[in-house]
C-alpha cells in the first residue's frame, strides 16, 4: 500500500490513541535528528533530515508491535530514536516515516539484587535506571558520556563503551537477555540466564545494530555491586607515546584499571586520569603498583582534587547538551574558533600497531590540510581516539577533511583494527561497512532479510 499519510496516522491513533501519536510541533524535529552533526567530515545528503509522518510515543510491547504493523502496511520506514545522542546518525530520519520515540517505555520492570538482574523497559535513561539500582547497592558498570540523556535502548544499538568500560566493559557484555519487535511484528524474547552457550548468543546479535533488526522493547543487564572503594588518579606524561607505554604496562603487569583516559596534542604532554574500583585493600595495592608503573615513564602525579574534579564533572557537558534541548536551543559546535570542520574518530588497533598508526595518520592528515587536536586512549593501549579539524571555505575543502576521515578510518581496517569503537557506524560510515565486513556484510544482509523481510526497519543504515 502506498503511503497514504492521513490513513496511516489515522490507523496509529487507532491503536495506540491519539496521545501517542503526533504529526507536528518541536518533536518532529527533535526527533529526526542525532548528534550527527553539521561540521563532522561528512555531510548529510539533500533533504536529510526528513520530516517524520508522525512520531508515535509507545508505552507498552504491543504498542510498538502495532506501530511497526502499521509501518509495515503503509511500507514507510520505523526508525527508533531513543535520546538521539548517537553520533553517526543512526537514529536520523533519512525518508519521511514514523519515529519511534521510545522514551516513554522507561520502567524498570524488576532488580533482582540477590541475581545482581535488572530487567527494564529500553527507553529508560541510562542515569534513571542507574538511580533505581544505586538505591539497591548496585550499577550497571555503562557509564557513557551522555549517562543523563541515553537511553538503554540506544546504549545497546550503538554498542556503547562507558568511562568504566575496563572493568565492566561495554554494554554488550553487560546483556543477558533481551526482548525485540522484529520487522514483521513477532516479539522475540530470548533467556535472560547469567551466561548461555547452548548456541550463538543471538541477545549479542541486536548489540550494535542500530535498530535495522529489531525495536528492542526490553532488556536484561548484569549489574554490579557499587564498589567499595572507587579511587582516582590524575597524571601528566610528556607526551602520548609515553601515556601509551603505560597503557599497555598497566594490562601486561595484570592491573585493570576500571577506568583509563588519556589525551595528548601531537609533540606535547598529555593527561591520564585512572580509575580503580573494588575492595578496600586491593585498591591500595593496584594504586601503589599504578603509581611505581607511571613513574617509570615520566608521569607526575597531579593533586587528587584534579582527578575529582574529571569523575564529578564528565556528564556535565551531556546535562548541558539536554537544557539546551529543552529550550530548543542549537548547542554551540564543538572546535576551534575559525575551523569549519571538527570531527572525532574512535579506532581500535592491535596496541603494537598504534605507533605506526600515529606517523601514518599524521602524514596523510597534513596531505589533506586536515590538523590534528588531540590523541586519545580509552581503557588501554588499543582504543584509540582523535580529534580532527579543518578550516573550510569551499565545498572542496570540506570534501578534503572528508575524504582525511575516510583514510584515517581505512588505515586502521588495513593494520588490522576496526574503524569504530564505540560509536556505531550508522549512515556516517555506512559506505565503508564492506570495507569493515567483507563477506560479514552479505551474512548481515541475509539475517536482516529474515528479521525483517520488507526492509522496514531503519533502512539504509550500516550499509544493510
Ligand atoms: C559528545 C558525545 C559523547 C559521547 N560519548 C559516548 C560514550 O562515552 N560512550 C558511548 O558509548 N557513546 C557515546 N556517545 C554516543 C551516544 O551517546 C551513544 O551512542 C548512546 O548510547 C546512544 O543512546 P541514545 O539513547 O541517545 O540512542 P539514539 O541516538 O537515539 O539511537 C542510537 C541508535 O540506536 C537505535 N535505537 C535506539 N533505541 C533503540 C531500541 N529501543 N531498539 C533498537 N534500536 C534502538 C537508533 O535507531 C539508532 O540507530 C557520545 C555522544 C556524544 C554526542
Amino acid at each position: 500500500m502506498k503511503a497514504d499519510t492521513t490513513a496511516l496516522t489515522a490507523l496509529l491513533r487507532e491503536a495506540l490513541g491519539d496521545g501517542a501519536v503526533h504529526t507536528d510541533g518541536g518533536l518532529l524535529a527533535e526527533t529526526a535528528r542525532d548528534q550527527l552533526r553539521p561540521r563532522r567530515s561528512f555531510r548529510l545528503p539533500d533533504g536529510v533530515p526528513a520530516r517524520p509522518i508522525a512520531v508515535v510515543q509507545p508505552r507498552t510491547t504491543e504498542d510498538v508491535v502495532a506501530t511497526v504493523q502499521a509501518a509495515r502496511l503503509f511500507h514507510v520506514p520505523v526508525v527508533a530514536y531513543g535520546g538521539g545522542t548517537g553520533l553517526m546518525g543512526g537514529a536520523l530520519s533519512l525518508r519521511p516515516g514514523i519515529v519511534l520515540d521510545t522514551r516513554t517505555m522507561d520502567r524498570v520492570v524488576n532488580v533482582a539484587v540477590e541475581d545482581r538482574m535488572v530487567t527494564a523497559q529500553a527507553g529508560i535513561v541510562l542515569a534513571a535506571l542507574n538511580a533505581v539500582l544505586e538505591s539497591c547497592g548496585l550499577m550497571t558498570g555503562h557509564d557513557p558520556w551522555t549517562l543523563p540523556i541515553a537511553t538503554a535502548g540506544g546504549a545497546l544499538g550503538t554498542n556503547g563503551l562507558g568511562y568504566l568500560g575496563g572493568r565492566y566493559g561495554g554494554i554488550a557484555d553487560q546483556v543477558l537477555g533481551l526482548e525485540a519487535v522484529l520487522g514483521d511484528g513477532t516479539v522475540y524474547r530470548t533467556r535472560a540466564a547469567p551466561r548461555a552457550a547452548a548456541g550463538p548468543t543471538i541477545a549479542r546479535l541486536f548489540a550494535g545494530a542500530e535498530g535495522t533488526l529489531g525495536i528492542v522493547t526490553e532488556v536484561t543487564l548484569r549489574t554490579f555491586p557499587l564498589p567499595e572503594r572507587r579511587a582516582l588518579l590524575a597524571l601528566d606524561f610528556p607526551s602520548f607515546l609515553h601515556g601509551h607505554a603505560v597503557a599497555a604496562e598497566l594490562l601486561a603487569s595484570g592491573l585493570n584499571p576500571a577506568m583509563l583516559d588519556f589525551g595528548a596534542p601531537p609533540g606535547e604532554s598529555g593527561r591520564m586520569y585512572l580509575g580503580f574500583d573494588g575492595p578496600e585493600e586491593v585498591v591500595q595495592a593496584a594504586v601503589e603498583r599504578a603509581l611505581r608503573v607511571c613513574a617509570g615513564h615520566g608521569g607526575q602525579r597531579l593533586g587528587e582534587e584534579v582527578a575529582q574534579s574529571f569523575w564529578l564533572g564528565r556528564h556535565v557537558p551531556a546535562d548541558r547538551l539536554r537544557s539546551w534541548r529543552q529550550a530548543e536551543q542549537e548547542e554551540p559546535l564543538p572546535g576551534a574558533p575559525g575551523s569549519s570542520v571538527f570531527d572525532y574518530l574512535h579506532v581500535a588497533l592491535p596496541a603494537s600497531r598504534v605507533p605506526p598508526y600515529i606517523e601514518r595518520a599524521e602524514a596523510m592528515f597534513a596531505e589533506r590540510g586536515v590538523q590534528v587536536r588531540e590523541w586519545g586512549l580509552w581503557h588501554g593501549p588499543e582504543l584509540l581516539s582523535v580529534a580532527i579539524s579543518r578550516t573550510t571555505d569551499t565545498p572542496a575543502e570540506v570534501a578534503q577533511a572528508a575524504a582525511a576521515a575516510d583514510d584515517a578510518l581505512t588505515l586502521a581496517q588495513d593494520l588490522g583494527g576496526s574503524m569504530e569503537y564505540v560509536h556505531g557506524a550508522g549512515i556516517r560510515t555506512a559506505h565503508l561497512m564492506e570495507r569493515e565486513h567483507g563477506e560479514g556484510l552479505r551474512l548481515l544482509r541475509a539475517i536482516k532479510r529474515v528479521l525483517d523481510p520488507d526492509g522496514i526497519l531503519n533502512p539504509l543504515k550500516l550499509g544493510l
